[in-house]
């Protein structure tokens, strides 16, 4: 127990990200750099396959006169890393990209493929890599960032300069920068910054702070993400714990020190049991999925107390909320992904599409945004806002953010809340 604590409460990474404000000039040259790079990209890529296709030799198929052709290397990280420099050669206007970025796009195809070749930690490999577009190219990163890379509201991007960011919430104290990507999205630039902090271990360098998912309990489901699937409660739940009352009510009929209630104390317990493993048995599947999908999950804060008080005292703690929220955690940390909670300030009244609040009452099971006519399910809604607050969208204007300061600082998970 001491130790789920502790590996609980060992916070290793974050990721912040905000918004970039380019100039029309340093757009430009954002997008130039991103075409640049995903022709590398490409190009590496095809480098990979070439030497996939020429050598893999599938034994049954090999013909009995094999013709030998020149023997290559296979192109690994190394190899490829090795031949920027003549790149840079033979097409200078590679030289005006800073050296890392253009080493970490090896680095990209290297991940991307050992997952098709060798398949990812759990031994799942992904399909075959594919060329990208243009369009489909959005990400450069940066991946040693100096300390005082961040200077007011200017971040210094080596060899690109200072750009504008809007800082809506501050670097949490005693974290520092550690790697900076651009990403080009539909409604412009964002910066992701991940954030260490010194004191602790490093965790999985190919965490993707993109994939981010919102979580928030349902009335009638156990929870709802914020790509809108829903996680029921299972039935064999409902079951057991329908038996559990009826041996409870066996136990207080019989006769204190007689045999019978004895042993039906003894049935009590185990079918006390059964529901914990039942339930635990859930817990574990539920956040093994969401971890399959996702490299942080985001909840709201919670308050047990005060949910009890509540209507939703009876759905909310019977579904063990909180010591999924324990699980959930220490799963993640073991796979080297992030459980933060955000603030559950107005989450079901603001609308998760143009930010602007919408009250309703609890039995409003709808949220239907008379100012963007925004229409989903409440709590899908509230999940989605969720998300959105822990990967500080610009819909949740930087305004209301910073007025509410909490949420500036909390993307820590408070570790424990009670396990039994
Ligand atoms: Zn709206």
């Amino acid at each position: 127990m001491l130790k789920l604590l502790h590996q609980l409460s060992e916070i290793v990474r974050l990721a912040y990200q905000y918004r970039l404000r380019p100039t029309k000039h340093q757009a430009a040259e954002l997008d130039r750099w991103l075409s640049m790079l995903c022709a590398q990209y490409n190009f590496l890529l095809a480098d990979r396959f070439n030497w996939y296709e020429q050598n893999r030799s599938p034994i049954n198929a090999c013909p009995l006169v094999c013709h030998l052709r020149e023997l290559r290397d296979n192109p690994d990280y190394y190899s490829q890393k090795k031949t920027l420099p003549q790149l840079k050669k033979t097409h200078p206007w590679y030289s005006e990209i800073y050296s890392q970025v253009l080493q970490d796009v090896v680095k990209r195809v290297k991940v991307t493929f050992d997952r098709f070749l060798k398949g990812d930690s759990n031994g799942k490999r992904s399909g075959k890599p594919r060329f990208k577009a243009r369009n489909r190219y959005r990400t450069f990163t940066y991946p040693q960032m100096k300390e005082g890379c961040l200077q007011g509201n200017l971040i210094n991007l080596p060899m690109f300069g200072k750009v504008k960011v809007v800082l809506h919430r501050p670097i949490p104290d005693g974290f520092k920068i550690k790697t900076a990507s651009v990403t080009k999205k539909a409604d412009g630039y964002y910066l992701t910054l991940s954030l260490e902090d010194k004191t602790v271990p490093e965790i999985k360098p190919d965490f993707n702070p993109d994939k981010i998912n919102g979580i928030d309990v349902g009335l009638k489901e156990f929870l709802i993400t914020s790509e809108g699937e829903t996680v029921a409660i299972p039935q064999h739940y409902r079951k057991t714990q329908k038996r559990l009352r009826v041996i409870q009510k066996r136990v207080s009929r019989r006769k204190k020190g007689s045999n019978g209630r004895q042993k039906a104390v003894k049935q009590l317990g185990k079918q006390h049991k059964k529901v914990a493993d039942k339930r635990k048995d859930f817990h574990f599947k539920t956040a093994n999925w969401l971890l399959s999908k996702s490299d942080i999950v985001a909840h709201e804060e919670l308050n047990v107390k005060a949910l009890a008080r509540t209507k939703l005292a009876k759905s909310v703690l019977d579904a063990g909320w909180s010591i999924f929220l324990s699980i959930l955690t220490f799963k993640a940390e073991n796979a080297g992904k992030l459980v933060v909670s955000v603030s559950a300030h107005n989450t079901s009244q603001d609308c998760s599409s143009c930010g602007e609040k919408v009250p309703k009452k609890l039995h409003i099971r709808w949220h239907d945004c008379p100012h963007c006519g925004c229409s989903k399910d409440r709590d899908h809604n509230a999940a989605i806002n969720i998300r959105n607050r822990a990967e500080g969208h610009p819909v949740l204007k930087a305004q209301h953010l910073l007025s509410d300061s909490r949420i500036g600082c909390e993307a820590y998970t408070i570790p424990v809340l009670r396990l039994v």
